[in-house]
């Protein structure tokens, strides 16, 4: 097994094939999830599976299934997968070449004549970007239980085109139904869309979890009144309190530390004049931690930041919840099969914590779960200009492969 190897050409040569479906002037893809590109893509992906020896089912929400038999048909299988829907503006590999480098493990087996205990499967999730239908990992979410299928099916694009109705057109509104489908473990490949691992130029990421997000908008009411006739110690500027806020929310962020990070991304001041002072001011706040304890302690910190503020400036500062998602830690043995891969491959490896959410976010909680990331250049994702190397793709796919196969193989206790 140690020495099984993905053909790195043949991936590259088949994602540059998906690449021309939906292809854009400026070398990117617009693949919208359910647009008739979107349909042309999956039967492309089916074509290719049931030429490999694949059994395809497709459940009630799209999501694709291919899969190769194991020796022993009683077991669940070892999943791979990612998917091929795209942003307007997005690349040739983000969630693509998780796809396909599950089907190049494929047909690297098939190639080697090799037969895995357990059953394997190529898993292609629909609308994972939501960049047409709102929210993202739509339908890993109805797989996994945490969106009703209803709920999915009456999603609906800027154009009023429901999700269920899009899905029978183009095709893909399956027989199966979403979920109860018991899967031993899931492996998704991904770029790491960040920077970290080319600035430290490592090859292989292996993904410890996916970082908890908490979005806020908060105001801050002070008071208007003249900019000339009002003594700054009689001043109750919104906007001062809001910049103070700024401050201090990024020193708790820095001082945090462990992959915290907060941003401030929108701010409206009120009345919006040159010689008023602002008695109004509102904001958004993004926290992001790879640990739910410590976006706790941000929160705690930067509330407290505010009551400071408030005080000093005779105003109030008032913060709603808009969103969160908790952060989600991948299954140890999963990890450690990734690591134990990426060790194996000769290439350098860190530990990550992924900054986007993803399908296998979704998986970790009904399955034992992990990913592999490669670098992309620049950091640079959900942009035409996304560009990973063949090289570092044929890495991930084999530690990809390796990863799949220690679990694979593994014999019942
Ligand atoms: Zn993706």
């Amino acid at each position: 097994m140690d020495n099984l190897r993905i053909d790195g050409a043949r991936l590259w040569r088949t994602i540059m094939e998906t690449a021309e479906i939906g292809g854009t002037p400026k070398g990117g893809i617009n693949r919208q999830a359910l647009t008739d590109l979107d349909g042309q893509v999956r039967h492309q992906l089916i074509a290719w599976a049931e030429a490999a020896g694949c059994a395809v089912t497709v459940d009630r929400v799209g999501n694709i299934f291919a899969r190769r038999p194991g020796r022993d048909p009683s077991l669940p299988p070892v999943a791979v997968g990612s998917h091929l829907d795209t942003q307007p503006t997005g690349g040739k590999f983000d969630g693509i070449l998780g796809v396909l480098a599950g089907l190049e493990l494929i047909r690297t087996l098939n190639d080697a004549n090799y037969e895995t205990e357990a059953p394997i499967e190529l898993i292609n999730w629909t609308n994972e970007e939501g960049a047409r239908f709102a929210p993202a990992m739509l339908a890993s979410g109805v797989f996994t239980g945490r969106f009703a299928l209803d709920y999915a099916l009456d999603r609906a694009d800027r154009d009023g085109k429901r999700f269920g109705d899009e899905l029978e057109r183009i095709g893909f509104a399956g027989e199966t139904p979403c979920g109860d489908h018991p899967l031993a473990a899931f492996f998704e490949l991904h770029i790491e869309q960040g920077p970290i691992l080319e600035a430290e130029g490592k090859t292989i990421g292996v993904v410890t979890g996916v970082q908890g997000i908490r979005w806020y908008h908060f105001s801050v009411a002070g008071q208007d009144s003249h900019a000339g006739t009002t003594p700054m110690n009689h001043r109750h500027d919104a906007f001062q309190g809001l910049a103070r806020f700024a401050v201090a929310l990024d020193r708790i962020a820095r001082e945090e530390g462990g992959g915290g990070v907060a941003t401030i991304g929108i701010v409206e001041v009120q009345p919006g004049s040159t010689n008023v002072v602002p008695g109004a001011a509102k904001a958004t706040i993004d926290l992001r931690h790879p640990d739910d304890a410590a976006l706790d302690r941000m929160e705690a910190a930067f509330r407290a930041a505010a009551d400071g503020i408030a005080h000093d400036l005779g105003i109030e500062i008032r913060f709603d919840t808009t969103w969160a998602a908790p952060a989600v830690r991948f299954d140890n043995a999963c990890i450690a099969a990734v690591r134990a891969a990426a060790d194996a491959s000769g290439h350098g490896y860190r530990d990550i914590v992924s900054g986007a959410g993803h399908d296998a976010a979704n998986l970790a909680a009904i399955t034992p779960t992990a990913m592999v990331f490669v670098p992309c250049a620049g950091g640079i994702s959900h942009n035409e200009a996304e560009s990973i190397t063949e090289a570092d793709a044929a890495a991930g796919a084999n530690v990809l492969l390796q990863a799949v196969l220690s679990v694979a193989n593994r014999r019942p206790a």
